[in-house]
């Protein structure tokens, strides 16, 4: 007999992405261990029960004052991982969209005072109750749509405190919304206006005095940088990232967004967990990126938003043996708050298969972030973190390109309903 605070019966098809290789590679992408007809029981904020909804009704009873939901013969998943966002800052830049659709370059509308240094002006000037009231509310949104874990990365403060100050804030943001969130210390997004010209200088200042207070802390899980030209050099980066390896940390890197940074060749050198955007990558370094089992994480909405012209290759990835998630990227550049939203530009963006891309936004998406043991998957044992979404079958993500949500559960605990 199973015991359970909260039974969900008629669920028309439960795709618990169950089974296969952790991350998914090749065909594996495909595998999304579905069930028809099937229920979920949670218990203490854990799956204790999925499968078959006859064996739910012959074998589960809820205990006193627990409830039972029927899904209504709609779909259920796990609630998205989102791998990539930095969904941390004060502002906005919708001012600059007029002058992104007249042509006007990255580089000349942060000529203008606008761009990447505009949202670090208003970060640094932002009160703690002012960052968290605004992110929290976008990540309310987030969750609405069927997010339940979130990386969130600091680096719109650019200074030794205020990027502590960003880190600190995670903490505060993830009690306030119940979501789980994985911090990223992003201190290299940028190299700071008190710093032009001297890059390596301000590397060392990350190196030597921030990073150890963010390790003795405990305040992030992961140390990214921005590889590119007009950003961080190669051996910038290399030099960061080997420093925060070797004080614990795990690494990401943003490579090849812009331009053919030699970013993927890093992450593959350095095995890094992930390499991220990747629209200029060489097909030749897809091998490298395999072999050395860093993940792929595609954003392809930002390509989308930014004019780019290019396209996320997801599909040459996927067959190269790459192992692909999707994120948002959610930025003041590129604001995109639904996960499904994500996957519609990974079919329609990045053509990879609406079920691939199940795949790359849950179980992928949770080893990109170092916790696939975790996140990404309904499973017996794992915290009960799932949405439910008025579609027919699960086919219809990344079909439709904004499928929303009725409800979405954390921990087994509702979140957020419609
Ligand atoms: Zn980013």
């Amino acid at each position: 007999m199973i015991r359970a605070e909260l039974l969900v019966t008629e669920i028309g098809d439960l795709a618990t992405l169950r089974g296969g290789s952790i991350p998914r590679t090749g065909s594996q992408m495909s595998l999304l261990g579905r069930i028809s007809r099937a229920a979920l029981a949670v218990d203490q904020g854990k799956f204790v029960f999925v499968g078959r909804a006859v064996d739910a009704r012959r074998e589960g009873r809820l205990r006193p004052r627990g409830r039972t939901i029927s899904a209504e013969s709609q779909s259920v998943l796990p609630g998205f991982v989102d791998p990539h966002t930095h969904v941390l800052f004060a502002g906005d830049r919708s001012q600059e969209t007029p002058l992104k659709v007249d042509g006007v370059s990255y580089g000349e509308i942060a000529e203008r005072g606008g761009g990447l240094f505009s949202t670090v002006r208003s970060t640094r000037l932002a009160t703690d109750r002012e960052l968290l009231a605004a992110t929290e509310s976008r990540l309310r949104r987030m969750a609405r749509a069927g997010t339940t874990t979130v990386e969130v990365k600091s680096g719109y403060a650019l200074t030794h405190f205020g990027e502590l100050r960003l880190l600190r804030l995670m903490v505060r943001l993830a009690r306030r919304t119940g979501l789980k969130l994985i911090p990223t210390f992003l201190g290299a997004h940028a190299v700071p206006p008190e710093f032009v010209g001297r890059g390596t200088a301000y590397i060392d200042q990350i190196i030597k005095r921030t990073l150890p207070v963010v390790v003795h802390e405990g305040l992030a899980r992961f140390c990214d940088v921005f590889c590119e030209p007009g950003f961080f050099t190669v051996p910038q980066s290399e030099r960061l990232l080997r420093a925060a390896g070797s004080m614990g940390l795990l690494t990401k890197i943003h490579a090849d967004e812009f331009a053919m940074s030699g970013g993927a060749r890093l992450a593959a050198r350095l095995h890094a967990t992930s390499a991220d955007h990747l629209l200029a990558t060489p097909e030749g370094d897809f091998g490298s990126l395999a072999r050395a089992g860093v993940i792929a994480v595609l954003l392809p909405t930002t390509a989308f938003a930014s004019f780019s012209g290019c396209r996320s290759p997801g599909r040459a990835m996927v067959d190269a043996g790459v192992a692909v998630a999707l994120g948002s990227d959610f930025s003041p550049n590129s604001w995109v708050e639904s996960m499904s939203t994500v996957l519609a530009h990974g079919v329609y963006g990045a053509r990879l298969t609406p079920h691939e891309t199940l795949s790359a936004a849950t179980v992928n998406a949770a080893a990109a972030l170092g916790i696939a043991d975790q996140a990404g998957q309904i499973a017996f044992g794992r915290a009960a973190d799932f949405a439910i979404f008025d579609v027919p079958t699960v086919d219809h993500l990344g079909y439709r390109l904004d499928a929303i949500p009725t409800a979405v559960f954390r921990q087994g605990i509702r979140i957020s309903s419609r």
